[in-house]
């Protein structure tokens, strides 16, 4: 265990020249204070929880001590934002402190950099919040992500819709690497740069990709399959990001950057997360082709890199983006046999899940409470199964459903107890809803820290019921409708 004097830093980004970031010092928060820690995340950097009690804590990750051996940055990228290039983007709001045990921890919200733009580089409580709780809770849902060790908040007045109060939070990630990293070198044409920076990338994470014969095509390959399994995952859980550019996707396939991302309610397709995306580029339903489409911008960096030969390197591109449809299928269609409880692989599996989530879809059923619920069916109907059809409207619809379903079941002799318990570690309890969020927000401006706590901790093991705690496995209350979320954080 290491002590915040003896955690051991090094920040191997800060090693390449220096076109990649620019070296910044955090501006600390007015009057900043440690609100919420997460000793789970404390635990990966073997960080002893105990100095969450130090004062010197909150000095040294509000900027005002600065850390032995660490060389702050701000990371210089680009990205496609809906849809549109903008050739320079950059970390506006966060720096790196330095990387310790293998993860870079991130202060976010520390105050204008070099790439901020005209803003203020600060982030409030509510987007604080958001970000540190999701992040925790995607964690324990086994899908990709980037951590968060603790937030903190402060006097210091930050104006967005309404005057709000600054925060900041610790987010760790072994690599803050995105797409947009690349984009920024290929279009400024910067292909030794480009070059530098597939080679860290591949030295420092993928370095069993070192020695084969083509590295760069096989890190491309590894960011395909890696980002189309994301996807799956998201699909299958019901996360929908709101915001995905280019510059909010991680090179390792990790869940990066939460802004106003939302989890289904009612299985709605089309959900929207995000209310300044009017067309629904980012919709809940378009998230595996717009990884495609991020993909595809990523491929195209890529072709310098590829081959000499420009036809050469389209085809390699293009034969590493042909992989992400079948690594999709493939993984989108073994996560809903689980959520199912199906070991077996039947031909028509996809029909029975397509036939189910229409039926979802018309009937306004919870996607997460459904799951949850059948976790408990049994192949002779019992009367917990009234709990279930209940959430259709036309419960016939269900009922015809489940009879197709029983003979699946059938056809492979499953055992209840058996599926019941394995389908029980697939289907969540709990998922961080947009109105418990916006609770723990509303106490958290009130400077009481208890309902991030809580969530925190509940959010951490979301397969298990646990006590006194049904309210939040329950339907969202009615007014949580009329939240609603945007970029601006
Ligand atoms: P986001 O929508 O949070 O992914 O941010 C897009 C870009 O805007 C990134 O380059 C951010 O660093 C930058 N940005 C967002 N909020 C701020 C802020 N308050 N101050 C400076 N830059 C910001
Ligand atoms: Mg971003």
């Amino acid at each position: 265990m290491y002590t915040l004097d003896t955690l051991p830093f090094q920040n191997r980004f800060a090693q390449l020249p220096a076109h990649f970031y620019a070296r910044v010092r955090p501006t600390p928060l007015a009057n900043a204070q440690l609100f919420s820690f997460n000793a789970a995340a404390a635990q990966l950097i073997q960080l002893d929880p105990r100095e969450a009690q130090n004062p010197a804590f909150t000095a040294y990750f509000n900027g005002e001590r600065a850390w032995e051996g660490t060389q702050p940055i701000s990371m210089l990228y680009a990205g496609h934002q809906f849809g549109t290039y903008v050739p320079q983007l950059g970390d506006g709001r966060a720096i790196i402190l330095g990387e310790t045990q293998g993860w870079e921890l991130q202060l976010k919200g520390s105050g204008p950099t070099p790439f901020s733009r005209f803003s203020d580089g600060r982030a409030v409580i509510r987007s604080t919040v958001r970000e540190y709780l999701c992040s925790e809770a995607m964690q324990a849902l086994g899908i990709p992500t980037t951590r968060a060790l603790c937030m903190l908040v402060s006097d210091e007045e930050v104006y967005r819709e309404r005057l709000e109060q600054g925060a900041l939070l610790v987010r760790m990630s072994p690599s803050h690497v995105r797409f947009g990293s690349f984009e920024v070198f290929f279009h400024r044409r910067q292909y030794e740069q480009l070059k530098q920076l597939a080679d860290f990338v591949l030295a420092n994470h993928f370095p069993e990709l070192q020695s084969t014969a083509e590295p760069y095509l096989g890190l491309l390959e590894t960011v395909v399959k890696r980002t189309a399994r994301l996807m799956a995952q998201w699909q299958c859980v019901g996360f929908a990001h709101g915001v995905m550019n280019t510059d909010n996707m991680s090179i390792l396939g990790l869940t990066l950057d939460y802004g106003p991302y939302g989890f289904l309610d009612v299985y709605d397709p089309g959900f929207i997360c995000n209310h300044t995306d009017q067309a629904g580029r980012y919709a809940f339903d378009q998230q595996p082709s717009i990884g495609l489409w991020n993909l595809n911008a990523l491929a195209h960096t890529f072709l310098p890199l590829l081959a000499e030969d420009p036809d050469e390197a389209v085809e390699k591109a293009r034969s590493a983006l042909l992989q992400y449809q079948a690594e999709f299928d493939q993984a989108w269609l073994t996560g809903m046999r689980a959520k199912l409880g199906l070991q077996q692989a039947v031909e028509t599996d996809e029909g029975l899940i397509a036939d189910l989530l229409i039926k979802m879809q018309q009937n306004l059923v919870d996607y997460t409470i459904f799951f949850r619920r059948l976790s408990k069916l049994g192949l002779q109907a019992n009367q917990s199964e009234s709990t279930l059809r209940d959430l259709f409207v036309e419960r016939s619809a269900f009922d015809a459903w489940a009879i197709q379903y029983r003979e699946r079941l059938l056809q492979e002799q499953s055992v209840d107890i058996e599926r019941q318990a394995r389908m029980q570690q697939v289907n969540p309890v709990y998922i961080l809803r947009n109105y418990m969020a916006q609770q723990a927000i509303a106490k958290a401006e009130q400077g009481d820290a208890s309902e991030v706590d809580l969530l925190l901790k509940l959010l951490q093991q979301p397969f298990t019921e646990q006590a006194g705690m049904e309210s939040y496995s329950d339907h969202p209350p009615a007014w949580a409708d009329s939240i609603s979320v945007s970029c601006s954080s």
